[in-house]
């Protein structure tokens, strides 16, 4: 006769005796008071509490004991796994505390302390005042146009009413680009941009062309071998000079205070017919309004200062662009912008606009 084999204790036998479970749990918590940092603790977590973890490996033999067995066995290794999870849990708040306690010490920054400075970099005030130029007859409704720097022969001279033996050619010397045979040039002012626009566009066109322009001249206080131009364009039906010169007196007070409006005194270009240059009332005595010219030295006692030049388009640069000289007429203006910033901030010497010194630009700000 054979009954149940109580006298048969595997508690005794194997990792779950009470002497081996404890073994286990005291490592486990030797392990984890000896984690000096949560790196640590991870690696004594994985080890003592993990999936393969001694005391995980015993509670899974659990269900192996015959049922009497289970209770005991199960209440002993569920006491040991809650001490150690129990001490984890400490561990991880003290170890936290101080890990968050040492970062306020060492990320600490001393407000105090002196530091090596680098002044941040401006916009030069070219770009800053062509863009305000810019938005200025966006304003009213006008587009900014672009074109390239190295330009068509035809579209730089011929286009404006500058034949290969027009004389008016060898008032601008030109940078010419080799081989020859490719007859291109940096262009030596911004109309070839209201050529190209005449050509692509339908009027009515109201455009300003704002660039760099290239002319083979000395550096020196008054000129650079690359200077800034704007160019202002408007071909639309019954365009006249009443037109041209209100929307320069506008630009003028837009540029130089209220009351600063321009005068025209005749003048020749081969892309415009009449021709004008334009002056400035003075903006420092205000020929008379603000002190006596006689006085003025930005003036020089004129009164007035030259600006740029200007005129109702040639009816020739119309028909080579492909615009109707019977159905509509237009503007042109162009001023320098160099000549523009110089006369707004007195600056006397050229040069230092073109200098690249950043003690230059830094002066006008760091304006966006
Ligand atoms: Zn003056």
């Amino acid at each position: 006769m054979s009954g149940p084999n109580t006298e048969y204790d595997p508690v005794e036998v194997t990792p779950l005796r009470a002497d081996e479970v404890e073994a286990m749990r005291d490592a486990a918590l030797a392990a984890i008071a000896a984690a000096a940092d949560l790196e640590e603790l991870k690696q004594a977590r994985l080890d003592h509490a993990g999936d393969r973890s001694p005391l995980a490996l015993a509670n899974r033999e659990i269900g192996a004991l015959p049922p009497q067995a289970r209770k005991e066995a199960g209440a002993r290794v569920g006491q040991a796994r809650g001490a150690v999870n129990k001490a984890l849990g400490e561990r991880t708040g003290v170890l936290e505390a101080e890990h968050e306690e040492r970062m306020l010490v060492e990320e600490t920054v001393d407000v105090t302390l002196p530091t090596s400075r680098r002044a941040p970099g401006t916009r030069h005030p070219i770009t800053t005042l062509s863009e305000r130029i810019a938005d200025v007859f966006v304003a009213m409704g006008w587009e900014v146009a672009e074109g390239p720097q190295v330009e068509a022969e035809w579209l730089n001279f011929d286009a404006l009413n500058l034949g290969a033996d027009h004389p008016a050619r060898t008032m601008q010397d030109t940078f010419w680009l080799e081989p020859a045979v490719a007859a291109l040039v940096l262009r030596t002012h911004t109309s070839p941009v209201q050529a190209r626009t005449m050509l692509t566009r339908t009027p009515p066109i109201y455009v300003v062309c704002p660039g760099r322009v290239y002319r083979t001249d000395e550096i020196d206080a008054t000129h650079s071998p690359v200077f800034h131009q704007v160019e202002g364009l408007v071909i639309d039906k019954g365009i006249t000079m009443a037109h041209l010169k209100g929307s320069l007196d506008h630009f003028a007070a837009a540029m130089f205070g209220e009351g600063i409006s321009t005068r025209f005194r005749p003048s020749y270009f081969p892309f415009t017919e009449p021709s004008a240059e334009v002056d400035l009332v003075c903006f420092v005595c205000r020929n008379g309004d603000a002190s006596d010219p006689a006085d003025c030295r930005t003036c020089r006692g004129e009164g007035w200062i030259e600006w740029g030049g200007c005129g109702v388009v040639n009816p020739r640069v119309l028909v080579a662009c492909g615009v109707d000289p019977d159905v509509y007429t237009g503007f042109a203006f162009g001023m320098g912008i160099d000549r523009t910033l110089m006369f707004r901030h007195n600056v006397e010497d050229l040069r230092d606009v073109f200098e690249g010194d950043v003690r230059f630009a830094a002066a006008f700000g760091v304006e966006i």
